[in-house]
């Protein structure tokens, strides 16, 4: 009965859908990272849609039936992967019962696959243990070198899918890293101030930004990534902040401040929050403006 159940709830959810027959690559991304960088390189070829707004935390999204229509209608899926979205993205898969966008297939893209990862662990750390990085660090599209990668890499898979259009996909992406590139060295100057500079982070999601402006991530103000800070820990911190030169808490905008509040009344810290993915503001609908934003914001932080 409950197979039967599910079979009508299928029909009625998916046969009212038509099929294009000529239509665009219809792409679903996890992040609008990925469906900015995606967007960037598909140009007028593809359909993009992030399943998830940049504006809330990306480890703990939660499956919705309209995510899972989207993934049923998907040629293309791309993932962060590194873990980053196993608490959702696997029983959305299983759901929308589309075996073109399943691991393994052609319609499905992990880029943490293409990437360098920071912070691979070692030994017996695992999600179930509160750790949300278990498998290194996914937010690695914070560096926007990784983002020339995941650019390329993008562009090769759409070739595979469409290769009719592979000059247009391979001029977009050498144009998002040629423009990345020129972009990068001004970046890179304006932050020159934070040059080996100690800084704490909210959560362990900066460290590729650290990496490529040269500043150091010497200390997070969670225990541990996904675990809550607690009266012990931030009072070890601030033991920390008042013995050592650190001047810079940054943090994305989805944590709750308590904590950072405490820290810069304790220890005259400044915080700096800094939009961490496309979409984290309204007005950020670019990966290129995403590190304007954030680089605008650093300019004038830590320098003390
Ligand atoms: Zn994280």
């Amino acid at each position: 009965m409950k197979t039967l159940f599910n079979t009508i709830i299928y029909f009625i959810l998916f046969t009212t859908i038509s099929y294009p027959v000529h239509a665009t690559l219809k792409v679903e991304t996890t992040t609008q990272d990925l469906a900015a960088i995606a967007r960037a390189v598909g140009g007028q070829h593809i359909d993009v849609h992030s399943l998830t707004l940049g504006s809330r935390d990306p480890h703990f999204a939660v499956a919705k039936p309209s995510m899972i229509r989207r993934v049923y209608r998907a040629d293309l899926l791309l993932v962060i992967g590194a873990d980053m979205e196993i608490g959702w993205l696997p029983p959305l898969l299983q759901s929308a019962r589309n075996s073109r966008v399943q691991p393994g297939e052609p319609g499905y893209l992990d880029l943490s696959l293409t990437i360098p990862l920071l912070g691979k662990l070692q030994g017996t750390v695992s999600r179930a243990m509160g750790d949300v990085h278990a498998k290194g660090n996914p937010h690695y599209w914070l560096d926007p070198r990784n983002g020339v990668r995941m650019a390329k890499a993008i562009a090769q898979r759409l070739i595979q899918l469409d290769p009719e259009h592979t000059s247009d996909y391979q001029a977009n992406a050498n144009h998002f890293e040629k423009n990345i590139n020129t972009k990068l060295i001004g970046w890179r100057k304006t932050l020159r101030h934070l040059n080996d500079k100690p800084v704490i982070a909210y959560h362990a999601s900066f460290v590729y930004l650290a990496d490529v402006f040269g500043f150091k991530i010497v200390d997070e103000v969670e225990p541990k990534p996904g675990i809550a800070p607690s009266a012990a820990s931030l009072s070890k911190l601030i033991g920390r902040l008042k013995n050592e030169q650190i001047n810079l808490l940054i943090m994305e905008p989805y944590y709750e401040r308590q904590s950072s509040r405490y820290l810069s009344t304790e220890t005259g810290i400044e915080v700096a929050v800094l939009p961490q993915s496309v979409g984290a503001e309204e007005d950020i609908t670019t990966y290129v403006e995403l590190f304007n934003r954030i680089v605008k914001i650093l300019k004038n932080s830590g320098a003390k």
